[in-house]
């Protein structure tokens, strides 16, 4: 992959290379705006047609220069980020050192259309300062340079405030078709069909007249829509006997009872337990630079070439090569649980694809940079790394004791807000 993209490099006109030179160094930005809400100024680096920028531009004071980004650039579809650090005349070792910095969170191969990226440029030596990579308001990714050692990362979330709705419909044709009409989308769909699989057979069981309530939570910052939402609660009232769900503090959905409705998790990603090699440990201090560098997820020392089993049932959201994580494979689980598997020497399973609990991804191995082979595994609950040995996992069990007077208490709440609507 990376060889590829060398040749690419080497293939850049120097008329082009020189142009971009030029027009970075006179580029500028116009007035000190709040970061927060307005993009300073969007370059429109296309990649494909021209490497000018068609924004006028002024001198850049030097002192208020440090704060403000020298560019910013959408990601569109086709993109390459070895192609945009290129055209911005940003070494290739900048974003090597990038990518380490990032081996313990794979942001960067999160990247997707739309996404933002901000740069910081040092004008003199030409060195990324700092790189932005903004995936929605509410949900930004720096990498601040450290002198020669490399890149920090640093995540910032901003909480914004999350308002609920109620969609509420009739059936009429099918679930699907009767949910979009109400307004759900097709993710929602998705995320009911699959959560309540197991208790309904939404191509038999309804019937015209049949009604359903959702409660869905959006997230706003400062008033605008991240694009982060959830959904909250579910009732679908088949011919008067309802079927439910609620989202529980701990992130799993259950029934009115308090019992999982999720099908479960096991806890290690291999066919039997093996030895934990490194923990989960987000202090970590590197053992050289004493900089805190998070170990995301659980290590299994473990030979090359042994079976490597997804922790739950899923589909295949990602299968990638990287210069540090090495052949690696992400399962989203549905529900805001994905899973993460790194070091292998072979995959064997494809992008798109579903997988059970316990079924073979992966053979394990060395490849990225390691020590020696291993399994990583990584569990991420809304995006966030936990411990995934002792991490509340869907164990298809029920909401604990101690926790079920809360859980029946937003039960009411959700049920109030439901019926309210459908009798309105
Ligand atoms: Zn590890």
């Amino acid at each position: 992959m990376y060889e590829k993209k060398t040749k690419t490099f080497s293939k850049l006109s120097k008329t082009m290379l020189g142009l971009m030179g030029l027009s970075l160094i006179t580029m500028a930005v116009s007035v000190s705006v709040n970061m927060k809400n307005d993009p300073i100024r969007i370059i429109p680096l296309n990649l494909t047609d021209s490497v000018m920028p068609t924004q006028p531009v002024v001198e850049l004071e030097a002192e208020s220069s440090i704060d403000l980004p020298a560019y910013e650039y959408t990601i569109q579809s086709g993109d390459s980020l070895s192609e945009i650090f290129m055209k911005l005349g940003i070494p290739y070792s900048d974003l090597l050192q990038l990518m380490e910095a990032d081996l313990n969170h794979l942001r960067i191969d999160t990247l997707q259309p739309g996404d933002i990226l901000r740069f910081w440029i040092d004008g003199a030596v030409k060195h990324l300062e700092k790189l932005e990579l903004e995936f929605n308001i509410a949900e930004k990714v720096q990498y601040q340079r450290l002198g020669d050692e490399g890149y920090e990362l640093v995540e910032v979330n901003i909480p914004g405030k999350w308002n609920q709705t109620v969609t509420t419909g009739d059936i009429e044709g099918s679930f699907s078709v009767s949910a979009r009409r109400a307004g759900l989308s097709y993710n929602d769909v998705a995320a009911i069909t699959t959560l309540l699989k197991d208790k309904i057979n939404f191509s038999r069981d309804l019937r015209a007249g049949d009604k359903f309530e959702v409660v869905r939570a959006e997230q706003f910052v400062e008033g605008q829509p991240s694009g982060n939402r959830e959904i909250q609660a579910i009732r679908i009232e088949r011919r008067g006997a309802p079927i439910t769900a609620y989202l529980h503090s701990d992130g799993n959905y259950y029934d009115k009872s308090g019992d999982s409705l999720q099908s479960a998790f096991q806890r290690y990603p291999t066919v039997s337990k093996k030895r934990i090699s490194s923990g989960f440990n987000p202090k970590r201090k590197h053992p050289v630079t004493g900089r805190v560098s998070p170990h995301n997820g659980t290590d299994f020392a473990v030979p090359t070439g042994t079976p490597v089993v997804s922790t739950g049932d899923g589909v295949v959201v990602m299968v990638r090569n990287h210069p540090y994580a090495g052949k690696y494979i992400v399962v989203d689980h549905g529900n805001q649980f994905r899973t993460r598997y790194l070091h292998n020497s072979k995959i064997l399973v494809r992008k798109g694809q579903r997988v059970t609990r316990g079924q073979r991804i992966a053979l394990s191995g060395r490849s990225g940079r390691v020590t020696g082979p291993h399994i990583h595994y990584e569990l991420l609950i809304r995006g966030r790394a936990v411990n995934p040995m002792t991490a509340k996992i869907p164990m298809a069990t029920s909401v604990s004791r101690q926790e079920m007077t809360d859980f029946k208490k937003s039960v009411a709440v959700f049920d109030k807000m439901m019926l309210a609507q459908q009798f309105k």
